[in-house]
């Protein structure tokens, strides 16, 4: 079984209270895809210009990632985007971005990518993603992540491709931006009306939440002491998340215990991308390391109902 992602592929240059990066590899089809190769065999498909050189190919071939589809543009300029985070980690500005070669992109997968039975459409043009919806015809499970952006220009085309898959995973403000609601809950269930069967809200420093039909799930970041650079952390969540349910029977992949283990694997795995700069961190990490995290999580979640004496 396979894990097919399409999305950006990218160079940043960030500014973080810890330090600066001028050109890091990035981009969010990367940083899912350097998690869910723990889990399961990734192929990546998405546009690179001839900036991008053999040492970032082999990064993104970590853990036996397929990169057969990434296309190289003959004279084109890879995605760039770059960032400023405030003080506190959680916001921050957005200060460029160039599309580059993911202008003119037409994404044609080959058959190992179309065969997948599960799809990450990670942040990218909503219609870029329809269109690679429509390819998979194989894929059983399919996820999608977006941003304010596209909310704001591309309206039509996202509500399209929501009403098409079995996941969202968005950021909590993203959410209620998308549905106007004001509170997580309503705005998830608003969400799960349109198509979706889960809906995660990605709430940076504070954890994540999972709303299903039947269940709601939340857990919090992983407690460290220093946060160096927090981008992709919303991707290496969706690769561990994705890609623990890839390794999962289909029949099993709506059960509680097992999307809250993709939340714990996508928490941990999150916890190791903002620790370093870019891909540093997931691309070092052991998988031991994940599940040590992951049985931490579960201590650090977990409580015994006492029944107290209450009046009344
Ligand atoms: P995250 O921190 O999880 O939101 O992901 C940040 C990554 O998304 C960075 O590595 C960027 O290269 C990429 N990114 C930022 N803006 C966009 C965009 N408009 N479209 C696609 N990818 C983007």
């Amino acid at each position: 079984m396979s894990v097919t992602v399409v999305g950006s592929i990218a160079f940043d240059a960030v500014q973080t209270p810890a330090g600066s990066r001028e050109r890091m590899l990035g981009g969010a089809a990367t940083h899912f895809a350097l998690a869910a190769s723990f889990f399961d065999r990734v192929h990546v498909v998405g546009p690179v210009g001839d900036d991008f050189g053999d040492a970032e190919m082999d990064v993104l071939r970590i853990r036996g990632t397929n990169v057969d589809d990434v296309e190289r543009v003959a004279g084109g300029s890879t995605f760039f985007w770059s960032g400023r985070y405030h003080e506190d980690l959680n916001t921050r500005d957005t200060l460029d971005t160039q599309l580059n070669v993911f202008e003119s992109f037409e994404p044609k997968l080959s058959t190992a990518s179309l065969a997948s039975e599960v799809l990450f459409l990670a942040n990218i043009q909503p219609g870029l993603q329809l269109k690679v919806r429509e390819q998979c015809e194989a894929a059983r499970f399919v996820a999608l992540d977006s941003m304010n952006l596209w909310i704001d220009i591309a309206r039509a085309e996202l509500d399209e491709v929501i009403a098409r898959v079995d996941c969202l995973v968005l950021n909590d403000e993203e959410l209620r931006q998308l549905t106007g609601k004001p509170n997580l809950f309503s705005a998830a269930h608003a969400v799960l009306e349109a198509g979706p069967s889960i809906v995660v809200a990605k709430q940076g420093g504070y954890g994540s939440a999972m709303v299903t039909r039947d269940d709601f799930f939340a857990l919090p970041a992983y407690p460290l002491h220093e946060v160096v650079d927090p981008t992709g952390a919303g991707d290496t969540f969706a690769g561990g998340f994705v890609g623990f349910l890839a390794s999962r029977p289909p029949s099993e992949r709506l059960s509680a215990p097992v999307l809250r283990n993709a939340m714990a694997y996508g928490t941990a795995l999150a916890s190791f991308n903002v620790e370093q700069f870019g891909t540093e961190g997931v691309a070092s990490v052991t998988g031991e390391q994940v599940r040590e995290r992951v049985r931490d999580l579960d201590r650090f979640a977990r409580f015994d109902p006492i029944d107290a004496p209450l009046a009344g």
